[in-house]
């Protein structure tokens, strides 16, 4: 085994003697790491990170295993360029949300950590105390705290405003979310809006028409006049998330409030957002931070290093490069393989034609016809 540590990525709080006294070995350079591994273990790969991602595509060579968020529906064109090198990539992005991929689920576990550091992030920079104190000098009133999408992250922050003492409210699209949010013990905010089939077998939210958003931003208005803290985490898979807060209900709240947008690199929830930055409009801190997860490394590169794990050792099962295209995980995450990107989603994307499918992937398509018939298990 062989890993590459540079050194800035000590600022995670682990040292190249820990890799060593694992029984790894420390390569001198970046491009020995990809020269020798099998298999090479990313957080950003290329497409996902903008500043040095495009080096590695020389680096990269065919049937190498590579594993990291590609952000592939956000950029597939860097897909096609990863594709190319001939290398085997997998996106944790595409993992699916079921109970046997759990472990693996790098995209939660980024949403966990980043969920609990926005809440820490704006309770720092808010100008009032979360809690309720009853003090000699009177009483100070809690913060309220309004968390807009109730997924991962949102469920994180609920209950980490709570901990912190704040009064807590939530809303979701998906009517399942009620509970969970109930039994957090934060409010849930009902509002007299319908989703059109909320939710899809994948456990997302599902994209509404502009109509449903409008009316979902004038029912919100109130709420997020008397909020505090609004934490937005909404968001529909490949799509640019939905607008729900906007410069008029910034407006709207008292000065000193704050918006943490974990929406910021999809566009933003709110209005006003900025990815990568925080602004201050009309009194209120907007934070578009999008990599809050970076900023909690220890924790947050060992979450990822378990998923990391636990997916390569069931990927291992097939005897790697070979892939068992009728298991769900595998056919999910496959972005490219001989040249080819074969993830069918990042195809369409690209406007490319389909590729003969394997008959579990005629079925997660929708197709009646297979494509091209006779294939094995590993006809992508
Ligand atoms: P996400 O990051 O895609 O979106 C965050 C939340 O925003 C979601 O709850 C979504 O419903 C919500 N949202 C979207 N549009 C909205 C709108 N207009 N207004 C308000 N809220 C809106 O979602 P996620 O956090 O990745 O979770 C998606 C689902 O996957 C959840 O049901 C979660 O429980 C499930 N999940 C399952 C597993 C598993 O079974 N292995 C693992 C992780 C997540």
């Amino acid at each position: 085994m062989i890993i590459g540590v540079p050194k800035e990525s000590e600022a995670a709080f682990y040292a190249d003697a820990a890799y060593a006294e694992k029984g790894a070995r420390i390569a001198a350079s970046r491009t020995e790491v990809f020269a020798s591994a099998d298999a090479v273990f990313q957080v950003l790969a290329h497409g996902a990170n903008d500043k040095t991602g495009r080096a590695d595509l020389p680096l990269l060579r065919r049937d190498q295993v590579l594993i990291g968020f590609f952000r592939p529906l956000g950029s597939p064109e860097t897909v096609q360029e990863t594709a190319s090198t001939g290398a085997m990539g997998f996106a944790v992005e595409f993992m699916p949300r079921i109970t046997r991929a759990q472990s693996m689920d790098a995209l939660s576990s980024m949403a966990t950590v980043a969920g609990y550091k926005a809440v820490l992030h704006a309770a720092s920079i808010l100008p009032r105390m979360f809690p309720m104190l009853m003090t000699a000098a009177g009483t100070v009133t809690p913060a309220r705290v309004l968390i807009v999408g109730a997924g991962v992250a949102g469920l994180q922050a609920i209950a980490t405003a709570r901990r912190l003492g704040a009064v807590v409210s939530a809303y979701d699209i998906r009517p399942a979310t009620k509970e969970e949010v109930r039994s957090l013990g934060a409010r849930f905010v009902e509002l007299p809006l319908e989703a059109a089939d909320a939710q899809d077998t994948g456990g997302y939210a599902k994209a509404q028409d502009e109509s449903f958003y409008r009316r979902q931003r004038e029912l919100l208005a109130r709420v997020v006049a008397e909020s505090d803290v609004v934490i937005t985490t909404a968001m529909v898979p490949g799509r640019k998330a939905p607008v729900l807060i906007t410069a008029d209900m910034v407006a709207s709240m008292r000065p000193g409030s704050v918006i943490v947008d974990l929406a910021g690199e999809r566009g933003g929830n709110c209005e006003l957002t900025r990815a990568y930055a925080t602004v201050v409009e009309h009194g209120v801190t907007i934070i578009g931070e999008v990599n809050l997860a970076g900023s909690v490394p220890y924790h947050a590169s060992q979450m990822y290093a378990r998923n990391i794990t636990a997916f390569f050792l069931h990927l291992m099962k097939s005897g790697l490069p070979q892939v068992n295209l009728e298991d769900e995980i595998t056919r999910e995450t496959l972005l490219t393989r001989g040249g080819e990107v074969v993830h069918p989603r990042v195809r369409q994307a690209l406007g490319l034609s389909p590729l003969a499918a394997s008959a579990p992937q005629r079925a997660s398509l929708g197709m009646s016809e297979p494509v091209k018939r006779g294939g094995s298990s590993d006809a992508v």
